[in-house]
């Protein structure tokens, strides 16, 4: 079992979580997620490590209330705990000293990207960063990424705060000033499918990490299946990230809705 130590809200239904999982953390690197259940009848639900903490063995997981899995574990308490926390899985990202890095964080994508921005900052990286969301109260971890990144872009969809419109409209500012060596992007499909088309007459590698419906995180179910440069993938075992220029994300798209029925039969039962 796995105690929560501290829980957050951070937006209307955006909450973050301390838990105790020394196992999952000792080797626990940026990009890397773990897959929870909240009891033995529980769905698996694969949750970014946010943060580590190796020294007291806590995970931050920031989880989005979404449907039946994400609601019942917003709804555990600090002190209440967690069945199973498995991980660290997959791959982790590449920290490397690229130039200037362009950290993309769409709603609670942002707190899925924020170990590897920490990481990329250390290593010598100029690191910009574009949070982006519907409107001011989805927006997650501002003051978090000021203090470590250069500079911190905000957008809304209704222009409640920083700029109105798009984070592309927001990349499109960055590259239109500078060189970009690297794009890194986490966030709805439709979002990082338009931020590798705004990168790519620049030539600017862009990085996405995917969000395939994921079960059981091994590469032998199946779920996760995704096309890269026209092989199949496994998106928990050969990712989470996958170069954009090579992803066929209407493919992923189409497979990510396959569940709609059970997803909303499960969510009003
Ligand atoms: C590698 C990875 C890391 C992730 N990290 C985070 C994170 O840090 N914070 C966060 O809030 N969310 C994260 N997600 C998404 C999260 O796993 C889903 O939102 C969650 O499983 C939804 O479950 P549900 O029962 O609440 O919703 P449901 O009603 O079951 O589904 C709602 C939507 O969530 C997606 N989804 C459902 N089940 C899964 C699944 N098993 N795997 C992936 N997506 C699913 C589908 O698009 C679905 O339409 C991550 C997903 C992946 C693949």
């Amino acid at each position: 079992m796995h105690k929560i130590i501290e829980k957050k809200q951070l937006a209307d239904t955006i909450t973050l979580m301390k838990v105790e999982a020394p196992m999952a953390v000792r080797e626990a690197k940026p990009g890397q997620f773990v897959i929870v259940r909240l009891d033995e009848f529980g769905e698996r639900i694969p949750l970014t490590i946010c943060d580590a903490d190796k020294a007291r063995g806590t995970v931050t997981l920031i989880i989005q209330q979404l449907g039946r899995s994400t609601k019942d574990l917003c709804a555990l308490k600090a002190g209440d705990s967690i069945k199973d926390i498995l991980g660290p899985l997959g791959n982790p990202t590449e920290i490397e000293k690229f130039g200037t890095v362009v950290i993309i964080g769409g709603g609670v994508g942002a707190a899925e990207l924020y170990t590897a921005a920490k990481a990329l900052k250390e290593k010598g990286n100029k690191v910009i960063t574009i949070i982006g969301a519907r409107n001011k109260s989805l927006i997650i971890l501002e003051n978090e990424f000021k203090a470590i990144a250069d500079e911190v872009l905000i957008t809304t969809d209704d222009g409640s705060y920083g700029i109105k419109g798009f984070v592309t409209d927001a990349l499109k500012k960055v590259i239109s000033g500078q060189t970009v060596n690297r794009v890194i992007c986490c966030g709805p499909i439709p979002m990082m499918k338009a931020v590798t088309m705004t990168a790519k007459p620049h030539n600017i590698p862009v990085i996405v990490s995917l969000n395939a419906i994921l079960l059981d995180a091994t590469g032998m179910c199946g779920s996760c299946r995704c096309t890269i440069e026209g092989k199949t993938k496994f998106s928990c075992v050969d990712g989470p990230e996958f170069d954009g220029y090579k992803v066929d994300f209407d493919e992923l798209m189409a497979r990510n809705k396959r569940f709609l029925d059970e997803e909303r039969r499960a969510l009003e039962g």
